[in-house]
This record gives C-alpha cells, structure tokens and sequence, in this order.
C-alpha cells in the first residue's frame, strides 16, 4: 500500500474499534489509577458507535469518512477523551480536501493538523502526561521515516509506544490526573495508551 484509499481509512477504524474492545480492561485499570477508570468503557464506545455509522454509511471520500468518525467521537464519548479524539479525526478531515487517498505526506500533514487539534482544544503541550505525548513523537517519527508508507506507519507506531511508556514518570498538569499531582507519578497515562492502539491499528491497516 502507498495510499491510503477510504477503503483502507474504514478498516483502520474498524481494525481500532476491535483493539480497543479488546483493550477496554487495560484501559480503564490505567484510568483508574489516576483517573476516573472509564477510559476503556469510553474508548470502546465511541469505537462501536463509528464501526456503527461504517456499516450505515458510504462515504464518498476520506474527508467524509473522517469527518463521520470525529462527529461520531464527540457525540457518543463522555469525558475529555471524545471532544479531544473528535477534533483530531476532524482535522484530519478537514486536511484531507477532497483527496482520494493519502499518501505518506498526505497523511502526515493530515496528522499534524489532527495532533495540533489535540493540543489546542485540550490546551496541553507534550510533557503534560496526556494523549499528546504519544500523538507527537509519533507524529515526529512518521515524518521523519520518508515516503515509505508502511514503515514511515511502523516508526510512528513504535515511537507512541516509547511515548506511552514514557509518560510514567511525568507529573500529569492536565485533564483529571492533574488533581492527583506528585501521585500520578509511576502510572502510564491511558490516552497514551489508547494512542498506541490506534497506531497499532494503523500499521495491521496498512500491511494488509
Ligand atoms: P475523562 O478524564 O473525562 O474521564 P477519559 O478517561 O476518557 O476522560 O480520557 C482521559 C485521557 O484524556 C487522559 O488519559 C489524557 O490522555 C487525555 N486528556 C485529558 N485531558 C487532556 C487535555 N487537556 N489535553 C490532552 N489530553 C487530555
Ligand atoms: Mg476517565
Ligand atoms: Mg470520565
């Protein structure tokens, strides 16, 4: 594959909707760690409401496809995690225009756009021991690894993981985890975690 078609953008979702029902228990344990522990509940949700709207819709291009999905996220997922997903598969849409499929630069302007959609509408910066420190290095590896498309997807899927595993450490200074300061010390952030998913699903996507 070295585009992505709405085709393989549908079975991407699909492909994380299954990832993150499988996932949900994890998810909402590291939530409940230093959170509200829905995040696996919310997550799997939202996933099942868009695999949902796939199966009743046809989408006419991927910005159409991505523009579902986002709408789908912030109605069904309560908390911070659907306005903030939402606006990334918005984004994603809207840097899209009415192209066909994505190519490896396609996709990653497409994804910078999503990531700073993250950041804006959660106010946050990497650092901050959310999503964000999964979405930008992985962002970074993405672009950085070239025109291939399936390894420029593995890179970037590699590098949210070493971005989930290295929010452990970090003091969370937003979303709920924040009201536990010094104590969210030592937990994984889960919308890192729910990040990795979506790469992972990704990179299944892209390689058939
Ligand atoms: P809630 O915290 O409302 O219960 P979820 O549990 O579904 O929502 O999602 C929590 C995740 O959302 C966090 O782990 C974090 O990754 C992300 N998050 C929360 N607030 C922000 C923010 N302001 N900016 C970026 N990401 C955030
Ligand atoms: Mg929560
Ligand atoms: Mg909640």
């Amino acid at each position: 594959t070295t585009a992505l078609t709405t085709t393989e953008l549908e079975d991407w979702l699909r492909r994380a909707a299954a990832l993150l029902t499988d996932h949900a228990a994890e998810l909402t344990e590291l939530d409940a760690a230093i959170g509200d522990a829905d995040h696996g509940s919310n997550m799997s949700r939202g996933f099942r409401a868009v695999v949902e709207a796939l199966d009743a819709g046809d989408f006419a291009d991927p910005a159409a496809l991505l523009k579902k999905t986002g709408m789908t996220l912030v109605s069904t997922v309560g908390g911070a995690s659907g306005p903030l997903y939402g606006t990334l598969f918005l984004r994603l849409a809207g840097a899209t225009g009415g192209a066909a499929s994505l190519d490896a630069a396609a996709l990653g302007e497409a994804l910078a756009a999503g990531v700073q959609g993250v950041a804006d509408r959660g106010k946050a910066a990497p650092g901050e021991k959310t999503m964000l420190d999964a979405w930008t290095p992985a962002l970074e590896a993405f672009r950085g690894a070239g025109d291939d498309l399936a390894a420029a997807v593995a890179a970037g899927a590699a590098a949210a993981a070493q971005g989930r595993d290295d929010t452990a450490p970090m003091t969370a200074t937003k979303g709920r985890a924040s009201y536990l300061g010094e104590r969210s010390v030592g937990h994984v952030d889960p919308g890192a975690a729910s990040t990795v998913l979506l790469w992972q699903a990704l990179a299944d996507a892209v390689s058939g």
